[in-house]
């Protein structure tokens, strides 16, 4: 896998939510030549330059302009006459390497406070608030260099929020009360990474480093960095931050993209005067030329205790920071290279020898002034005895290439593919477009903020080999990770507590990197046959459905199609659910389904591998309904990879050693479930707890240990000989053509599976429980990894119908803010608390969840605090309060997909629910604007208040590994001025899941929308 830049991307602090985002990020910098340009604009004044004739994908049909201010800001707008949201982002370049060497974390704690109040409005809660009730989000993260903060907002309402948005550039306020409280937000963060593996590696390479070097710095901080130690030192961490940003933050060093409907114009008007008064204080960004490795930090190896099962081998070459030769690019050529997968590769050898399953290489993403080059691979249990040859076969590989010179037909290959891709790229959403011009316009001419990374014009072949060069045994690190070391550990990380081992690599193997004998295993890929040659866009017929329509219907399968009418590109999505009843009636069926995906893809690997890189992924997954296989990207040679999936499915003979690899490797990850963060094990076992069937982990362990390779090869053409298909195809085809892709796909199956069609009585999928009216139960769960808890309060409503849709997700939107604010911002419970609308098998309900230090018992009484509060804050919100709440949802609901892949799955999951809603989002909004206030509220008192008559609740505790054991009841607390919690009556606890489920009823499944029955073929 060629892997450019993806590390940064992983490990980034998304400080507003818990789903961490990836976003593409660029490197270093290149100030843009502006030309003064005349230009219609009564802010003239403020402008210093302008750019047009931005080069942008063919597809793009948003108009881009770039400015910059007298102040130094750089700005790029970007017009979008039919968007629904508007978006904004802003990327001060300036990052955790930043920090001052007694503070660590500081850079990241601005990042926090920024959001909480202006001189200009001073509330805290004033821009979250704003954006909740027009349909918007917000984020931000810090990096070792950047630090961005972006919002999408309703399209009607840029303006006003941008207002409140700029004032953090201006006049932040620093409040002293939120600078106390929301170090516990930041504490609290770091916390929730301190158990994973990917945060203490990046940890371990930066304590590694020369410590003299700020790559070396805890850019997250905690407690102890920005409290207890600046305390004992005297140290005001408010007067410091104020400070950071009055000296950091300047608005030469800015960068901002605003996207809207407003025309260029318009949006210049409206940009300018807000940001004009951003104060330049002339800064210049620092660049550190240095590597972060020293010769005294090379040739080591470092070997690292996981938390998890995991074994990786990774070798790291510190090389100079190349985003100045963005044109040519030559980390992505040698990225390409050692990271491919087809004949040939190094992972196929490697694979072959059963030591390694997967591979990356490529830039890690460092910081201005410096990179890293890493090749990772994982680690089979033969793999472990073998780490010092698989390190020699990267040397051989490297010297196949160093011999095979840098033939310029790959360049033209990856610059082929790479114009085609951007040529028809697909829409980027509103949030993603600004955050990557915002970051980018550090780094390239305005001209090629939105190509570069994209396209490269140039192979420069003396890039390459000084690349290669530096890819040698004098300039290497390697990391090894396994649990397996845990005897050779002798140094724990201060702020992550990892256990580690740092020893110079041996003479002997670094002599036999350095004098390899070359393999004849290695060569290079042979030219790619997968590139498209037929781009054209088929004519959409008159009348045409604009939902999926089933276009055949006999006893095996069930075709949808539906031709696209928006976005016009030459690609389509093929989906199917190949549903079989046995696929889950055991648990061992359940591992044998698993087992053969597995093992099927990666029997396909090397083969498919050319196909993705020419633009058509494929994804092949197990369900509880059997598998699901979905193709992706380019039309035009779609079937060809269709027919090769198909025709080996049906023939697939399993091979004995990657069974066993696969097993080990499965094995391993059911394991790994138990190293999980709470909030997930709580999900989790609502889950298990709600659902008619699901296997647990520890069941499927407990059968997995028997499975046998005989076994698994009588299962799968039984599985295969009795199934019913569901096929949906969206995109860039004709109606004909669908038909035709559907007769192949029957064809292949009946003749060479030999597959036989399902009796209408075995199609049933499975129901959920119903938790009876007002009763209460608790489940317990011990982590036995994570010291943090995690609690879940799940309240249920009941089967799904558009009123009550409306009604609970109205809901979820009026109290999520809300939830966030007094459960975290002001009670500092935890860094992830959230509330939603949940949902599963047609049935739905509201949940809040919170991880936190604190006792699950103590957290429910929180939870039941908050949601008697929400009766109040129902009672006082005015009508106009209302109405914004209900358009901000219905804004959210009707906006329209960005990508066909994003349709589709709109449209798959009806099918897969069997609810076959095509126009739930039209007819669902529509009803929302019906909706009052009262309905709102006797909503909460029917289902949600604690004297709910209707009250259904379930409740999950996950206790931390310290809490030896928890009240079940919730803890009443109301000291100071703590919302009260109300008296809650004693919840009955789950002490055994299946005696549980025995106890209760079961829902019955939702009725279609739609009688397929009826439906004219
Ligand atoms: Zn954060």
């Amino acid at each position: 896998m060629l892997c450019s830049v993806i590390f940064r991307k992983l490990l980034r602090l998304n400080c507003r939510s818990y789903i961490v985002t990836t976003t593409s990020t660029m490197a270093p910098t290149n100030p843009s030549k502006g030309k003064k340009l005349k230009l219609v604009s009564r802010r003239l004044d403020d402008i210093m330059s302008v750019h047009d004739g931005i080069v942008k994908s063919d597809s793009d049909k948003r108009e881009y302009r770039g400015l910059q201010l007298n102040n130094g800001l750089k700005i790029m707008l970007i017009s979008d006459p039919k968007t629904d949201k508007s978006a904004a982002s802003m990327d001060v370049n300036v990052g955790s390497l930043s920090d001052p060497k007694e503070l660590e974390g500081l850079a990241h704690f601005c990042e926090h406070m920024l959001f909480l109040g202006t001189e200009k409005y001073p509330d805290e809660d004033e821009y979250s608030k704003f954006l909740s009730q027009h349909a918007g989000n917000c984020n931000a993260y810090t990096s070792e260099d950047h630090t961005n903060y972006y919002f999408d907002v309703g399209h009607k309402h840029l303006k006003e929020i941008l207002d409140r948005f700029s004032q953090f550039f201006i006049c932040p306020l620093f409040d002293a009360s939120c600078t106390d409280r929301e170090m516990n937000a930041v504490h609290s963060e770091h916390e929730k990474n301190v158990m994973s593996d990917g945060w203490r590696l990046q940890r371990l390479d930066k304590a590694t480093a020369n410590p003299n070097h700020p790559y070396s710095k805890f850019g997250t901080g905690n407690k102890e960095t920005l409290d207890t130690e600046p305390k004992k030192k005297d140290i005001c961490v408010r007067d410091e931050l104020l400070k950071f940003h009055d000296s950091m933050y300047s608005a030469n060093i800015m960068a901002l993209a605003v996207l809207g409907r407003e025309s260029l114009d318009e949006l210049t008007d409206m940009v300018t005067p807000m940001f004009s008064s951003i104060k330049n204080k002339q800064l210049t960004v620092e660049t550190y030329t240095e590597s972060p490795y020293t010769e005294k930090e090379l040739k080591v190896c470092m070997k690292v205790v996981p938390v998890k099962d995991v074994r990786n081998l990774v070798l790291t070459f510190p090389i100079p920071d190349l985003t100045e030769h963005y044109e040519s690019n030559p980390g992505s050529y040698l990225g390409h290279l050692i990271g491919h997968e087809g004949p040939g590769s190094l992972l196929s050898e490697l694979k072959s020898r059963g030591w390694v399953n997967s591979l990356m290489a490529g830039e890690k993403g460092g910081a201005r002034g410096f990179d890293f080059f890493i090749i990772q691979v994982d680690l089979t249990k033969e793999g472990m005895a073998h780490v010092d040859d698989i390190v020699v076969c990267m040397y051989q590989y490297i010297d196949m290439l160093n011999t095979s010179g840098t033939p310029s037909w790959i360049f033209q290959e990856i610059k082929d593919l790479n114009n085609m891709s951007f040529k028809f790229k697909d829409k980027e959403k509103p949030t993603s477009c600004v955050q990557n011009c915002s970051e980018s316009m550090h780094y390239f001419p305005m001209e090629d903020v939105l190509s570069a990374g994209h396209l490269v014009k140039e192979f420069r072949a003396d890039l390459v080999e000084d690349l290669l060069a530096r890819l040698n045994p004098d300039n290497m690190r390697i990391t090894l990770v396994s649990k397996s070391y845990k005897d050779e550990v002798d140094v724990t990380e201060r702020w992550y507590g990892a256990k580690y081992n740092l020893a110079p690599i041996s003479e002997d193997l670094l002599n036999n990197c350095r004098k390899v004998i070359p393999s004849s295993k290695f060569h290079l890929p042979p030219p790619n046959e997968f590139i498209p040659t037929d781009f054209t866009i088929a004519p959409l017929p008159q009348g045409s459905s604009p939902v999926p329509e089933l276009i055949k219907r006999n006893q095996l399968s069930h075709v949808w199609f539906k031709q696209d009418d928006k976005f016009k590109l030459p690609k389509a999505c093929i989906l199917f659910e190949l549903f079989s009843p046995v696929a889950y009636s055991y648990p061992q069926h359940c591992n044998m389904v698993y087992m053969f995906t597995e093992l099927f893809k990666d029997a396909l690997n090397e083969y498919a591998y050319a196909a993705e890189l020419a633009g058509l992924s494929y994804k092949f997954s197990n369900s509880v309904y059997g598998i699901h296989l979905t193709i992706k990207g380019y039309n035009n040679t779609q079937r060809v990879l269709l027919e090769k999936i198909l025709t080996k499915m049906t023939t697939f003979s399993v091979d004995q050693k990657r069974f066993h690899v696969i097993k080990e490797m499965y094995t391993r990850s059911l394991k790994n479930f138990k190293a999980d963060q709470p909030y997930q094990h709580a999900s989790y076992f609502s889950h298990v707890v709600k659902s008619e069937k699901a296997w647990t982990k520890d069941e499927l362990s407990a059968e997995l240990v028997n499975l046998t390779l005989e076994m698994l090869q009588e299962f799968i053409p039984k599985f295969m000989k009795r199934l019913h298909v569901q096929m949906l195809m969206h995109g860039n085809l004709t109606k004909a053509e669908a038909l035709k892709i559907s007769e192949t796909v029957e064809e292949i199956l009946q003749h060479k599976a030999l597959t036989e069609p399902l009796l209408p009585t075995e199609l049933q999928k499975h129901r959920q429980f119903k938790i009876p009216n007002g009763s209460s139960y608790v489940f317990q769960y011990k982590n036995q990894v994570r010291k943090i808890s995690s609690m879940l309060v799940y309240l249920q409503v009941g089967l799904q119908n558009t009123t009550d849709n409306m009604l609970l997700q109205l809901l979820a939107q009026v109290i999520s803010e809300p939830c966030f604010n007094i459960l975290r911002t002001r009670e500092q419970l935890g860094y992830i608390v959230f509330s939603s609308v949940d949902r599963g098998n047609g049935v739905q309900g509201l949940r809040i969840v919170i991880q936190s230090e604190r006792t699950p018992s103590y957290l429910e009484g929180r939870a039941e605090a908050f949601i008697e509060h929400v009766g109040d804050h129902l009672n006082e919100m005015s009508e106009a309060e209302f109405l914004k709440h209900v358009s901000s949802l219905a804004a959210q609901i009707l906006e329209k997909p960005k990508k066909l892949g994003t349709e589709t799955l709109k449209y798959w999951s009806e099918l897969l629910s069997e609810q076959l809603f095509f126009k739930r989002d039209e007819v669902e909004a529509e009803h929302l604007k019906t909706l009052t206030k009262p309905m709102l509220q006797d909503f909460y008192k029917r289902y949600i208040h604690v004297s709910a008559p209707e009250r259904s609740k379930l409740t999950i505790h996950v206790l931390g590994k310290n809490l030896d054991n928890c009240p079940t009841q919730p803890e009443p607390t109301c000291q100071g001025d703590l919302l009260p919690c109300p008296k809650l009556p004693e919840p009955t606890v789950i002490s055994d899941v299946n005696q549980f489920k025995q106890s209760l009823e079961l829902y019955p499944r939702v009725r279609p929308y739609l009688d397929i029955n009826e439906a004219k073929l």
